[in-house]
């Protein structure tokens, strides 16, 4: 079983915080497409597995590409590759663009579940983050997929802006609770260097992001959504029973996946490769015979070790002593054993048989136990 990713470079407007690769012409669109399907030709032995559970297309904004874009590209991976029948299928959409005639088409796509960016509810934070839609439009959009007969939808939050205080990131989680959708992603902002904000901050035009705020509106988070039969299933991702994004789920559970696109990663159990970051160039090599479009990099065994750990810790389902046993050098399972005691003790880290999971402690500090914890 493997995952297939399809990176769409393309958005209306940058959001001012966004390190994602992307541009804002769509001038290339139409190549771009038609580069990604040759892709799929020339990868198509990439995975040892080729039988495929889950399709994501990511950006960018996917919800950007026409009826017959989209199609294209999933007729070529269903002719090549042998797609489960029961297969999760996720666009990731803006609300701006999820029109009555988009819901429909994505129905006609099979598009099986919708990931939808409103990230605030509240306007004047939607205008300082240049995002193309307003809050009224978030909700209707939601409204309008779950009318069209979309179950399976999710939709992303931001908090920690100096829009957040604790009082109105209740009624953003109540809203969100409201909307009804079964599945919420939800991340703390960071400012990172190469955004309009990281720029700002820079300038001193913006100030810094204060963590204990956004530790504050994180544990509000984690009781609010379970108080309302959410599952914590990872560090930023919340789900109702049977909506867990078996896509993501996958990546956390080293399940090999095929990364089409530009900037697109792909890991194959042994290696990870990421396609160049530069529309025209990738549109140039994919075309080029033995065109150089990708890196690669073999893991070490302690960098597999170290990913799993970090990856693990993160989710419900934790470190798991056995998998250490099984799959890495005793030296290496040795060390987390000894170093894992601590936080047993600290009460970051619970020990449940032979399994490591974050407390609710632990989670604020998820990442800084996980390097503590690396090979
Ligand atoms: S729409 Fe998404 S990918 Fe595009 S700039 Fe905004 S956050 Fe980044």
């Amino acid at each position: 079983m493997s995952g297939i990713y399809i990176h769409i470079p393309f958005c209306k407007k940058a959001c001012h915080y966004c390190d994602f690769y992307f541009s804002t012409s769509l001038r290339n669109k139409g190549a771009l497409v038609n580069s990604i399907l040759s892709e799929i030709d020339q990868r198509v032995n990439y995975l040892s597995d080729k039988s495929i559970q889950t399709i994501y297309f990511g950006g960018g904004t996917p919800s950007l590409l026409s009826e017959k874009e989209t199609f294209l590209i999933l007729e070529k991976i269903y002719k090549l590759f042998r797609v489960s029948n029961d297969a999760e299928i996720t666009m990731e959409c803006n609300p701006d663009d999820l029109n009555t005639e988009k819901l429909k088409e994505l129905k006609r796509q099979e598009i099986t579940r919708l990931s939808v960016g409103l990230q605030s509810f509240n306007d004047e934070e939607l205008i300082w983050m240049n995002r193309a839609h307003t809050a009224q439009e978030s909700e209707s959009s939601v409204k309008r997929a779950q009318d069209k007969g979309f179950e399976n939808i999710t939709i992303d939050l931001i908090y920690g802006s100096k829009f957040s205080n604790p009082t109105n990131w209740k009624s953003t989680l109540n809203k969100a609770i409201s909307l009804n959708v079964p599945h919420i992603s939800s991340y703390n902002l960071t400012i990172e260097d190469k955004t309009k904000l990281g720029h700002d901050l820079k300038n001193k035009k913006e100030n810094a992001i204060d963590e204990e705020k956004s530790s504050e509106l994180f544990l509000e988070m984690i009781d609010r959504l379970e108080k309302n039969d959410f599952v914590h299933y990872e560090i930023s991702n919340f789900a109702k029973e049977g909506f867990f994004s078996q896509h993501n789920s996958n990546y956390w559970r080293g399940v090999h996946y095929l990364g089409l696109g530009p900037s697109a990663h792909s890991f194959d159990g042994e290696s990870r490769q990421w396609n160049v970051a530069n529309n025209s160039l990738y549109i140039k090599k994919i075309n080029e015979q033995h065109g150089h479009y990708f890196e690669r990099e073999v893991l070490t065994e302690k960098e597999r070790f170290n990913e799993y750990v970090l990856t693990s810790l993160r989710t419900i389902w934790g470190i798991e002593l056995d998998y250490l046993k099984k799959n890495f050098r005793s030296e290496f399972t040795e060390g987390f054993i000894t170093q894992v005691s601590h936080f047993i003790k600290q009460e970051t880290i619970l020990k449940k048989d032979s399994t490591y999971t974050l407390t609710e402690k632990g989670k604020l500090l998820a990442d800084k136990i996980a390097s503590d914890l690396f090979a």
